[in-house]
């Protein structure tokens, strides 16, 4: 995979260079589109619905799998280094006390006096620049005068909040019983790196990868999908040598922001952003954040860590079992180091979804379009009969969509006219409309229509759905 542009370094935090602007569509614009048309709804919404949990229609599951089927091929098909894994949601607890989590698994959360409402002080106005140290000052909110959003009260002083859903396990309700819901996918990959590592006679450098939901009992979640309370992960963990780390580390940097790029993300609304040294966790020796300029500012999209041994290291001391690997060339016996990359299977849609979104003016009306890339497109392709009272040609659109539905996500629509059917086509992202028209009926072809540059060609009947797969597997980076 390449990227039509340099990855560039990081930014430098005191000169953090242009910024590229809102998107075209702004984020009221993204969340009507997805609920119009079922990509993505508020849940329990008959209920009045909950905050920070969203549910994937039709389409926005769709979506949302082919873009976890593309990190999957990029990061285990397409390699020979990385297993795949799927570990359970809940873990041993002391998994979470080991990991650092139960202590110290915290956001700096300050309460409004009058209203009661909490916040996350590091994403209130005027709070966003903070850093690490100032987080944790008690005099932080009355030094800069901080008050509450909602109705101007005064702020109590930042105190921390762990953000671990607790249940119980077993019908017995007591502190023996507690399990989390996880946090992370990451410390399933680290309890199983043995198995693994001997299931499949790996040496190192290799990496365990999976894919699924975390939970985080977030202090102030919002703007959509970006901040929820419950959401999904695919976080991969590459075991190497200590002295390789660095190296590794520089190498699936690059990797990562193609994967971005190549799949639609727009490079002049990404940039990477290394944390500084008292925002990294206790563990990490270095972190980058591949950040995006969401239409709420820049954010995280994934973060790319040099995790040091840490992890193996405290799961071997607290399990007492050696997680040590043996080099058989170098004869030496050491833990592990490990690099992480750790991305959201939400935030990730959703900027693909923002970067994906057109408007223009066509012959006096107003064009909204899904440039979606057509592997993550949520259908592939849509039949269209130009006339539907015939049935023949109803028939055939039928035929021609059956046989396509073997192969990938193909619908049929014939309640409205033409025009309006590819409208509705291109405001999902569909990247291929079939037409039949009355000459179909005679010549055997039928129109295939380009999303993006609205041509179109004839096609022999027999031959679109290969048209079709071949323009798909044209298209994969
Ligand atoms: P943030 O600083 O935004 O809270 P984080 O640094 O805590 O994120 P990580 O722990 O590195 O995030 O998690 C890895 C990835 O998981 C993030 O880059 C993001 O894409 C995703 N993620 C984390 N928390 C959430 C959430 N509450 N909702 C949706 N995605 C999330």
């Amino acid at each position: 995979m390449t990227s039509p542009v340099a990855m560039p370094r990081p930014i430098d935090p005191a000169d953090p260079g242009e910024d590229p602007g809102p998107s075209v569509a702004a984020l009221d614009t993204i969340v009507s589109l997805a609920k119009r048309r079922g990509f993505i709804f508020p849940s329990s919404e008959i209920y009045g619905g909950i905050n920070a949990v969203w549910d994937y229609g039709p389409l926005g599951v769709e979506l949302k799998n082919n873009v976890k089927r593309a990190w999957w091929r990029a990061m285990i098909q397409e390699r020979d280094d990385v297993e795949g894994l799927d570990a359970g949601i809940l873990m041993a607890p002391q998994v979470w006390v080991t990991s650092g989590h139960v202590a110290s698994f915290s956001d700096p959360m300050v309460e409004c006096a009058t209203c009661k409402r909490r916040y996350r002080l590091d994403e209130l106005p005027g709070g966003e620049s903070l850093t690490q140290t100032e987080l944790r000052d008690p005099e932080i909110v009355t030094r800069l005068g901080l008050t509450c959003p909602n109705d101007g009260g005064p702020l109590s002083a930042p105190r921390r909040f762990n953000l671990m859903f607790q249940t119980y396990m077993g019908p017995v309700q007591d502190d023996a019983s507690v399990v989390y819901l996880r946090p992370e996918t990451a410390q399933g990959s680290y309890v199983n790196f043995r198995n693994v590592q001997q299931a499949m006679r790996r040496k190192l450098p290799f990496g365990i990868a999976q894919i699924g939901k975390s939970f985080r009992n977030e202090i102030s979640p919002g703007n959509f999908v970006f901040r929820m309370r419950e959401f999904e992960q695919m976080e991969m963990q590459y075991f190497v040598r200590p002295d390789a780390a660095a190296d590794v580390f520089e190498q699936w940097l690059p990797r990562r922001w193609d994967w971005y790029v190549a799949y639609g993300a727009d490079p002049a609304r990404l940039r990477l952003r290394e944390h500084a040294s008292d925002e990294l966790a206790h563990y990490a020796r270095k972190a980058i954040d591949i950040e995006y300029r969401f239409p709420f500012g820049w954010k995280e999209l994934e973060g790319i860590h040099d995790r040091g041994d840490f992890d193996l290291r405290s799961h071997q001391e607290a399990s007492g079992q050696n997680l040590e690997y043996f080099d058989p060339v170098t004869n030496e016996h050491f833990v592990p180091h490990i690099v992480e990359t750790a991305a959201g299977a939400d935030r990730a849609p959703f900027t693909f979804l923002i970067d994906a979104y057109r408007e223009e003016e066509v012959k006096g009306e107003k064009r909204v379009s899904l440039a979606l890339h057509p592997q993550l497109a949520p259908y592939k392709v849509a039949v269209l009969p130009l006339l539907k009272k015939r049935p023949e040609i109803v028939e055939l659109c039928h035929r021609i969509k059956a046989d396509l539905k073997r192969d990938m996500m193909a619908v049929y629509d014939d309640t409205a006219a033409i025009g309006k059917l590819y409208r509705r086509q291109d405001e999902i992202g569909t990247p291929w409309c079939v037409t039949v028209d009355v000459e179909s009926l005679e010549d055997g072809a039928v129109t295939v229509r380009d999303r993006d540059t609205m041509t179109q060609e004839r096609i022999p009947v027999e031959g679109v759905k290969r048209a079709i797969m071949d323009r798909l597997e044209a298209s994969r980076p």
